[in-house]
C-alpha cells in the first residue's frame, strides 16, 4: 500500500531536494500526504467565454476569444509597454505587458485564433487586460478546461518558477501514483448516511473538479471529516472529565437566594439573566463539576448572574469565590456586591495584592474557618496560599485576562474541583466558542437592561477635531465626563501616531477648568487605579488614557468616548472601549477619529462600528474580517489552529451538526470501542500525534 505520509515529497517526480526544500520551508509540505492535503484557495471556471462588449470592470477575470489586430509599443525605457490590440468581433480590448515584450513579441503574431485570460479593467473606455495568459485556441479543450484550481504560494516559491501552476502539475503526478483507493478515513455508515463522498474521490476533485458541483460535494466530505474529528476529539474529552471529575451538588436553592430575590434585587431580571441563571442552577445540581462560559457584552448584567450564583453555593453550605483581572475592578466587584447584600447576614472580603498585615491575616482566618462567604479578589488569589474551609463555586470575570494555567491551579484550592463559571464581554462566535471551548458549556446574555440608549456612534476626520471638541464642550458643560483614547503612549520609529503625552497637553490647553486625568501602561497598577478612581469620583472630568481602561470600570457619569486613530483599533477593541459609556440611562456617544485615507479594511470597521453596538455582530463580522487566528482568545488557547479546508467564519452550520453526532456518538460508546467506531478512535490517535494537543484547553 502507498504510504503517503512516509513518502518524502522530493522523490516525486518534478520535486527533487531543490524544490523539496523550499515547500517544506515555505509550505511545511515535506510528505506526500501534506501535498495531498495541500487544498486550492480558489478555482476559475476557464469553461466560459466572454464577448468583449459584455465586459465590465468589477468582473474578477475573463476569458476571451479572438485575434491580435496589431501591436503598438508605447512610452521609453522603464516606462515602455506593448499594447496588443485584441478583438473578438464584438469590440477591441487592450492586452498590456509591462515586462518581456521581446519575448512576448517573438511568441505571439496577429491572425492566429488566442484564448486570453486575465483580470480585465476599464482604461480610457477600453477594456484593458494586464499580461495575459495567452493560448493558442486549437491548443486546448475548454471543455475540458473546467474548474481550474489555484494554490497558494510565496514569492520565494514564484522566483524558482514554483507558481500556482507548477503546483498543480505535482498534485497531478501525484494523483498518478494513487491507482487504488486509500484508506477510507470515515466508518463507511456514517458515509452512507450523510450521503458523503468517498475519500479517494473527494481528494481527487478537489484538486480537479470538472463540475462545481462535483466541487462542492468534495470539499463537503473533506470539511465534514476535519471537523468531525475535532468536534469528536473535544466530545471524548469533555466526557472522559466529567467521568473523572465529580461535581459537588447544589440541590437546594434555599434561604440566601431567595431573601435576595424577594427583597433586595433592586430591579427584575432580563429574560436572558434569568435564563442563565436557571441553566447554572440546572448544571451545579446535576453531580457534574460545571465549566461553564458566560458571554455576555458589556453592560449586559453578568455581575448579578454571579452574585445569584454564589448565593445558591452559599445556601448549599459551601464558600464562593469571585476574581477579577485587576485591583480596581474587584474593589468595584466588593462595593457592588456589599450594597447588595447589605443585611442579609454575610461576610464579604476582599482580597488583593495591596491589603496586608493584620487585615490580610483575618481574612485568610475566616476563609480557612469558613466564616468569610464570598470573596472577592484579583488572580492573585490563585498565587497565595490561601486556603478555603469549603470552597464549592469561582467566579472568573473577564475571562480573557487568565491563562489556562491560572485557572487550573483553582483546582488546588478545594478537594473537588469547584464549579467554575468564566465570564467574558468579549463575545465569542457561537461558531468559534463551540470549536475553541468545545469542552466548556455556553450561556449567553443576549439582551441588555431595560432603558439602555444605543450609543450614538460617529466616524470623524482628523480635520474635524474643532467640532468634535465642541460637541465634547457641550457635553462637559452639563456635567458629564469623557474619555479619550490614544492608541499608543510614545511616537514609534515612523508611524505617524498621536502621541499620549501631546494629546494630554491639547487636550489641557483646549478644555481650561477642567481637571484632565493621564493612565497609560507604563504606570505602576496602584498609580493607575488611583487616577482611575479620581476619574469615578468626579474629581477630573476628562480621561485621557491608552486601552488600560479597557476593562470593565464602571463610570456611569462618563458619556463621550473619543478614540483618535481609531483605524490603529481592531474591532473587538473598538467595541470594548466604546463599552465603558453608555452604563447609565443618558444618551451616549462614541467619536471615531481617523485619518483621510483609510484601507478597505478599516473603513469596513468603521462603517460596522458605526452600524451596530451589538456585540456578536461585531464578533462575527470581526471573524470574517480577520480570520479565527487573530481573534482575542485564539492564541492564548494554547492551540494549533490549522483547519486546512473548513472556515469557522463560514461553515458555522456544518460544525453545528457534526458536533451533534461526535456528541451522540461519545455518549453511547465513550471509549470508541464498537466494532463501527474503532476506525474513529484509530483516526483520533493518529491525528493527536501528528497535530493538535487539544487537552491544554479549558
Ligand atoms: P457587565 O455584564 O458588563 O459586567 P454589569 O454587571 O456591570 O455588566 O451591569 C451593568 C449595570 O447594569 C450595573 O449597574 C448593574 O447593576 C445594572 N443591571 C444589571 N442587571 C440589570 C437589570 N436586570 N435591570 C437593570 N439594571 C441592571
Ligand atoms: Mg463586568
Amino acid at each position: 500500500m502507498l504510504d503517503l505520509d512516509q513518502r518524502d515529497v522530493k522523490y516525486l517526480p518534478g520535486v527533487g531536494p531543490a524544490r523539496a526544500a523550499l515547500l517544506k520551508g515555505e509550505l511545511q509540505i515535506s510528505t506526500l500526504q501534506d501535498l495531498l492535503y495541500f487544498f486550492p484557495y480558489k478555482y476559475i471556471d476557464r469553461s466560459r467565454i466572454f464577448q468583449i462588449r459584455e465586459v465590465d470592470g468589477t468582473m474578477p477575470y475573463i476569458q476571451l476569444k479572438g485575434k491580435i489586430l496589431s501591436f503598438e509599443q508605447i512610452g521609453e525605457g522603464r516606462r515602455q509597454r506593448l499594447v496588443a490590440h485584441f478583438s473578438d468581433g464584438t469590440g477591441v480590448a487592450d492586452l498590456v505587458w509591462f515586462s518581456g515584450i521581446k519575448y512576448t513579441l517573438d511568441r505571439y503574431c496577429p491572425g492566429v485564433e488566442y484564448v486570453v485570460f486575465g483580470k480585465p479593467t476599464i482604461f480610457g473606455g477600453r477594456v484593458n487586460v494586464a499580461h495575459p495568459e495567452i493560448d493558442v485556441e486549437a491548443n486546448i479543450n475548454l471543455a475540458e478546461m473546467g474548474m481550474q484550481p489555484y494554490y497558494n504560494t510565496t514569492e520565494r516559491m514564484k522566483k524558482a518558477g514554483l507558481n500556482s501552476a507548477a503546483i498543480r502539475k505535482l498534485v497531478n503526478n501525484l494523483m498518478a501514483l494513487i491507482v487504488e483507493p486509500l484508506p477510507e478515513t470515515l466508518p463507511d455508515w456514517m458515509r452512507d448516511k450523510e450521503h458523503l463522498m468517498g475519500l479517494t474521490d473527494a481528494l481527487k476533485v478537489v484538486h480537479n473538479p470538472r463540475t462545481p458541483l462535483e466541487l462542492r460535494l468534495a470539499q463537503l466530505r473533506l470539511k465534514f471529516e476535519e471537523l468531525f474529528y475535532v468536534q469528536l476529539n473535544l466530545a471524548r474529552y469533555a466526557s472522559d472529565r466529567q467521568r473523572r471529575f465529580k461535581g459537588y451538588v447544589f440541590a437546594r436553592v434555599g434561604e440566601k437566594f431567595n431573601a435576595f430575590y424577594n427583597t433586595k434585587l433592586p430591579f427584575s431580571l432580563t429574560g436572558a439573566q434569568k435564563r442563565v441563571i436557571r441553566e447554572i442552577r440546572t448544571d451545579m445540581g446535576s453531580g457534574r463539576q460545571m465549566n461553564r462560559l458566560l458571554q455576555g457584552d458589556v453592560g449586559s448584567g453578568k455581575t448579578m448572574v454571579a452574585l445569584m450564583t454564589m448565593l445558591i453555593a452559599i445556601d448549599n453550605g459551601y464558600q464562593a469565590c469571585i476574581m477579577a483581572p485587576t485591583e480596581i475592578l474587584s474593589e468595584q466587584h466588593y462595593s457592588n456586591i456589599g450594597r447588595f447584600i447589605d443585611g442579609l447576614g454575610l461576610k464579604v472580603e476582599l482580597l488583593t495584592g495591596s491589603i496586608k498585615g493584620k487585615r490580610r491575616e483575618a481574612i485568610l482566618k475566616g476563609l480557612k474557618d469558613g466564616s468569610v462567604n464570598i470573596l472577592v479578589s484579583t488572580h492573585a488569589v490563585l498565587e497565595d496560599p490561601v486556603e478555603f474551609n469549603r470552597l464549592g463555586f469561582v467566579v472568573i470575570d473577564e475571562q480573557h485576562r487568565f491563562g489556562v494555567a491560572q485557572r487550573a491551579r483553582l483546582w488546588t484550592k478545594s478537594n473537588m474541583p469547584p464549579h467554575v463559571l468564566v465570564m467574558t464581554a468579549t463575545p465569542i462566535p457561537r461558531t468559534l466558542a463551540m470549536t475553541l471551548y468545545g469542552d466548556l458549556d455556553v450561556s449567553v446574555i443576549d439582551e441588555l437592561p431595560p432603558g439602555r440608549k444605543p450609543i450614538h456612534t460617529e466616524h470623524f476626520y482628523d480635520g474635524n477635531h474643532t467640532a468634535v471638541y465642541a460637541f465634547l464642550d457641550r457635553e462637559l458643560k452639563s456635567g458629564r465626563q469623557a474619555y479619550i483614547v490614544y492608541p499608543l503612549i510614545e511616537e514609534s520609529e515612523k508611524i505617524d501616531l498621536k502621541n499620549l503625552e501631546e494629546g494630554y497637553l491639547t487636550v489641557c490647553e483646549r478644555f481650561v477648568g477642567y481637571k484632565v486625568s493621564k493612565v497609560h501602561g507604563r504606570m505602576k497598577p496602584a498609580e493607575k487605579d488611583a487616577e482611575m478612581q479620581r476619574f469615578k469620583n468626579n474629581e477630573t472630568q476628562i480621561m485621557v488614557a491608552t486601552t488600560v481602561i479597557e476593562v470593565g470600570v464602571d463610570v456611569p457619569n462618563a458619556s463621550v468616548m473619543l478614540i483618535e486613530n481609531a483605524n490603529r483599533f481592531g474591532l473587538s477593541q473598538l467595541h470594548q472601549l466604546r463599552g465603558r459609556v453608555g452604563r447609565g440611562a443618558d444618551q451616549s456617544y462614541c467619536m471615531l477619529i481617523t485619518p483621510y485615507q483609510l484601507s478597505e479594511d478599516t473603513r469596513k470597521r468603521i462603517e460596522i462600528m458605526t452600524a451596530t453596538c451589538d456585540g456578536f455582530e461585531i464578533a462575527e463580522a470581526d471573524l470574517k474580517l480577520r480570520g479565527p487566528g487573530d481573534l482575542e482568545g485564539t492564541q492564548q488557547s494554547g492551540m494549533a489552529f490549522d483547519l486546512k479546508i473548513a472556515n469557522l467564519a463560514r461553515d458555522g452550520a456544518l460544525i453545528e451538526h457534526v458536533r451533534e453526532i461526535a456528541k451522540k456518538i461519545v455518549a453511547d460508546d465513550p471509549e470508541l470501542s464498537r466494532p463501527e467506531n474503532v476506525l474513529m478512535g484509530r483516526m483520533l490517535r493518529r491525528l493527536k500525534k501528528s497535530q493538535f494537543d487539544w487537552s491544554s484547553i479549558s
